[in-house]
């Protein structure tokens, strides 16, 4: 498999991170990219397999030390990929996935357009976003999964339209109107871009 740098970006709730879990199981020579957050854990998150958890000082220290390859605001807390393992994964020869929001995508188009035509990383971006079916049911699957305050539902349903009308800026766009049906769609990507299909 050619290597890959897979962005993947979404609304919360649009199903990114069950599509993402169902690309890892599949292909094992893709790596998954712990970001580091500001945020609180969630659930059942664990420190450096989910997140880094890291507080805001820790967060500046990484920014100020150019350890991060994008980072951004997302739901008003802080996100950001360590450039390290991306660059650690490519060196040998394997894929890596990235779940971020848009304006880290972003960032991390402007990167690869900036290296070599033939640097593998720019020969293996693939940007991808996921889209739910519409708003309404956005709002069921944000509602239904219950781990977020109705505040925090509202803010994120909030976002959503603004990261909706960004979707244009991506190669790929898949609708999660069937879980199924989504995958064999991302899957067929994939596998397009590394020459497998
Ligand atoms: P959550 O808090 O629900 O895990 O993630 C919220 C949002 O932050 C999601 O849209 C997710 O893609 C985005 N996100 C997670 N990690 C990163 C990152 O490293 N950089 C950026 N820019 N966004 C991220």
């Amino acid at each position: 498999m050619k290597p890959l740098l897979i962005v993947m970006s979404a609304p919360s709730g649009a199903g990114k991170s069950t599509l993402c879990d169902l690309l890892l199981q599949e292909f094992p020579e893709i790596s998954y990219s712990v970001s580091c957050t500001t945020r609180a854990p969630r659930g059942e998150e664990e420190d450096g397999q989910d997140y880094f958890f890291l507080s805001p000082a820790e967060f500046d220290r990484y920014v100020a030390e150019g350890r991060l390859l994008e980072h951004a605001t997302v739901h008003g807390n802080r996100y950001g990929t360590p450039a390290a393992p991306v660059r650690e994964a490519f060196a040998e020869g394997q894929s890596v996935l990235m779940d971020i929001d848009v304006a880290g995508a972003e960032q991390v188009r402007r990167y690869v357009a900036t290296l070599p035509e033939d640097d593998p990383l720019r020969q293996g971006f693939v940007d991808i976003f996921i889209e739910p079916p519409d708003m309404e049911e956005l709002r069921r699957r944000l509602e239904g999964r219950g781990e977020d305050s109705p505040e925090t539902i509202a803010l994120r349903l909030g976002n959503a339209q603004g990261e909706m009308s960004r979707a244009g800026e991506y190669r790929y766009r898949v609708v999660n109107d069937d879980l199924q049906m989504a995958y064999r769609r991302l899957r067929d990507i994939v596998l397009n871009a590394s020459g497998l299909l």
